[in-house]
C-alpha cells in the first residue's frame, strides 16, 4: 500500500555502523511518527489475526514494535530479554553471534500453551529469532508466528528459521 511505502521510506541506511562495512538499518524514525507506527503495528499483525494470545518482543527494538502491536491487538506483551535482567525465575537460551555468544531469557510465569507471536525489528542471520522461538518452546508456550519489520536478504535468516512457522516481513533490505 502507499501507507507502507511511506513507512519504508522512513527507514534510514547508516553506513559503517556498528562497524566498518556494515549498513545498519535505523528503524527509529518509523517509531517516532505516530501514523507510521500504527500502520506498522497493524501490518505486522495482519496475517495472524486470531492466532496468538500474546506478542513477544525481543530486546530492545522488538519491545517497541511488540508494545504497539499488542495494544492494537488488545493482547499482552511478553519481553524476551538479554540475559541477567529478569527478576524472577527465567528460562534461557544461548546463541551464537559473529563474535562470541549472546543469551536471551523469558520469565517462566507464562501459562503452558499460550500462543505467542514473536516480533523483532530486523531479521539478519536469524540467530536471535531462532533462539527466541526455542525459548518460547522451552517454557511450553506455543510459538504461532514470526513478524519482523525488515528482512535483510542474503544473510540466510529465512533459511535458518526453516518453514516450521509462518514468517511475515514487511520490508526487505
Ligand atoms: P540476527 O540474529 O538475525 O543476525 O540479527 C538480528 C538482531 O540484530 C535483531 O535483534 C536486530 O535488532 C539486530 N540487527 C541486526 N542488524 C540490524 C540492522 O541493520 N538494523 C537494526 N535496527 N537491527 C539490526
Amino acid at each position: 500500500t502507499t501507507e507502507l511505502a511511506h513507512v519504508e521510506a522512513q527507514i534510514v541506511e547508516i553506513p559503517d555502523y556498528p562497524q566498518p562495512g556494515v549498513i545498519f538499518r535505523d528503524v527509529m524514525p518509523v517509531l517516532s511518527d505516530g501514523e507510521a507506527l500504527r500502520t506498522v503495528a497493524k501490518a505486522l499483525l495482519a496475517p495472524f489475526a486470531g492466532q496468538f494470545d500474546v506478542v513477544a518482543g525481543i530486546e530492545a527494538r522488538g519491545f517497541l514494535l511488540a508494545g504497539a502491536a499488542a495494544t492494537v491487538a488488545n493482547v499482552g506483551l511478553v519481553p524476551i530479554r538479554k540475559a541477567g535482567k529478569l527478576p524472577r525465575p527465567a528460562a534461557s537460551v544461548p546463541y551464537q553471534l559473529e563474535y562470541g555468544t549472546e543469551e536471551v531469557e523469558i520469565q517462566r510465569d507464562i501459562a503452558p500453551g499460550t500462543r505467542v507471536l514473536v516480533m523483532d525489528d530486523v531479521l539478519a542471520t536469524g540467530g536471535t529469532i531462532a533462539a527466541a522461538i526455542e525459548l518460547v518452546r522451552k517454557i511450553d508456550a506455543l510459538p504461532t508466528g514470526i513478524a519482523v519489520l525488515m528482512e535483510l536478504d542474503g544473510l540466510g535468516g529465512r533459511e535458518a528459521l526453516g518453514d516450521g512457522l509462518p514468517l511475515h516481513t514487511l520490508f526487505h533490505g
